[in-house]
């Protein structure tokens, strides 16, 4: 019998484009959006937008507003869209279930690692694997939205997952230095979902088959995995692009001022000038 191709799209297609209004768009955006609105448009599928606005601090209406158009000015369309800030019930929820199951724990570290859970972890802000020393929580089983939670990981046990793009990954999970990632947050005391959280709740309400984005949430994707495990949801098939690097080999991101988008076109240049710098 013939075997599906790797990166062949899947039948049904349902994809996601999920920025977050931080700051503008840059050129690494532009390139994982053109990438996921080409395999829901080759699939004949589906593209949601989802405003990823958690990050209170961050999150700026203007940079919702600009993504937008950004992404319409490149010839990026979607079908439909939502705002994370508006399903916070639903993540409530799921934080609950976990949490009642025993899967999930109270964390009263102090960290400021709790700042960041909002956002996703890319490869120079990911967290330091965590040493699992509120574990024992877990035997409170009342959910108090103004705590922070943890999932609980299976120690030593390596999640793996085949991605489209990539090929076989693996991640060892654990509490201890060996691990690639320890338990993590999934509810943060300011009654914020995780990004973790959240990512997996709308995925899968959102019924998405195929989430494509950036190389450096491979690692998230394993633990997204636990979650969909730990709420008993299905793993969509994941692509993760390549990344866009600055001359000095710096992935691009908002927070270092890379070449946005938006300047991009003001110097003049075309979508398709800029689709050819894929
Ligand atoms: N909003 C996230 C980011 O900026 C998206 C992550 C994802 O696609 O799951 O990286």
């Amino acid at each position: 019998m013939p075997q599906p191709q790797m990166d062949q799209p899947l039948a049904n297609y349902i994809g996601r484009l999920a920025p977050s209004p931080t700051g503008l768009l840059h050129l690494g955006h532009a390139r994982t959006f053109w990438i996921a609105s080409e395999r829901a448009r080759t699939a004949n599928g589906k593209l949601y937008l989802r405003d990823e606005d958690l990050d209170h601090q961050r999150s700026r209406p203007e940079f919702a507003a600009a993504m937008r158009e950004d992404l319409l000015w490149l010839g990026i369309t979607w079908d439909d869209e939502l705002r994370q800030s508006d399903r916070l019930l639903l993540y409530r929820a799921a934080a609950e279930q976990l949490v009642t199951s025993g899967l999930a724990y109270k964390c009263l570290c102090s960290r400021k690692d709790l700042q960041a859970a909002t956002q996703a972890p890319h490869e120079d802000t990911d967290e330091p694997v965590y040493n699992g020393r509120c574990r024992a929580n877990a035997a409170e089983r009342t959910f108090d939205p103004h705590s922070s939670y943890r999932l609980r990981v299976p120690d030593g046990e390596r999640i793996a997952f085949a991605d489209a793009r990539c090929g076989p990954q693996s991640f060892l999970a654990g509490c201890d230095a060996s691990a690639d990632f320890g338990d993590f947050l999934i509810w943060r005391k300011d009654s914020l979902p995780s990004y973790q959280l959240a990512c997996v709740v709308d995925d899968a309400a959102m019924q998405i088959t195929e989430v494509v984005r950036g190389a450096d949430l491979l690692r998230s994707t394993a633990r997204q995995i636990l979650v969909q495990r730990a709420l008993g949801l299905a793993t969509p098939q994941y692509y993760h692009c390549d990344l866009m690097r600055d001359a000095t080999g710096t992935r691009l991101a908002k927070r270092y001022d890379a070449l946005s988008l938006r300047a991009l076109r003001e110097s003049g240049l075309s979508p398709d000038q800029i689709r050819a710098r894929f």
